[in-house]
């Protein structure tokens, strides 16, 4: 602000210089060549140098809208009620589509993504860890002590379809009998007319 060089120009017209930047504006009717202080309602770096220059407070040239009787006077009314969707008119206009599917890259969602509102109602049942039994912790519980029963081992890995046993070599593996088969014999018909 202290850079720009004010040149008064009669009544509330100035021009403010730095280097070859010049702006001419009006105290009076609240404008500034930058269009900045119409365009926002705030004075702009221009024009607060030239309110300082004539000593004047810059909360009077801001715009009127910024003040605390205007956000009054604004909430200061009811808002009136509408009603409901189905007192509203029927527009003639085509009803808005949805855009045209897009197939996107990587493999399809197969279940369906859940809204919060359906998750399932987890029920947790706590076990005690002093008698084992289900429905009460160890702090309330007047049952004699039952030691822990082991955990099982957890298996690492994917589940084998054998079952996870080793194939066991069998040097002579059982031979299957040649049955003939029964559609063999039978003769070959072809479908192709002539
Ligand atoms: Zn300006
Ligand atoms: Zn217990």
């Amino acid at each position: 602000m202290r850079l720009w060089t004010m040149v008064p120009s009669g009544g509330d017209v100035f021009e403010t210089r730095y280097g070859y930047n010049r702006y001419k504006f009006d105290l009076a009717n609240h404008s500034c060549t930058c269009n900045l202080w119409m365009l926002s309602g705030i004075p702009c770096v221009h024009s607060q140098a030239a309110i300082n220059y004539v000593h004047k407070d810059l909360s009077e040239f801001i715009s009127s809208w910024f003040h605390k009787d205007k956000y009054v006077a604004t909430y200061s009314q009811n808002i009136q009620p509408i009603g409901g969707s189905n007192l509203w008119p029927m527009t003639e206009f085509i009803k808005p589509l949805p855009p045209p599917a897009r197939r996107m890259s990587g493999r399809p969602k197969v279940n369906r993504v859940k809204h919060a509102s359906e998750s399932e109602d987890v029920t947790r049942t706590v076990r005690c860890g002093k008698c084992q039994q289900l429905g009460h912790n160890n702090i309330s519980c007047t049952n004699a002590e039952v030691p822990k029963p082991p955990i099982p081992k957890r298996k690492i890995g994917r589940p084998r379809k054998d079952g996870g046993g080793q194939p066991i070599f069998d040097p002579f593996p059982p031979v299957e009998p040649a049955i003939p088969r029964s559609d063999a014999a039978l003769p070959i018909v072809s479908e192709c007319g002539d």
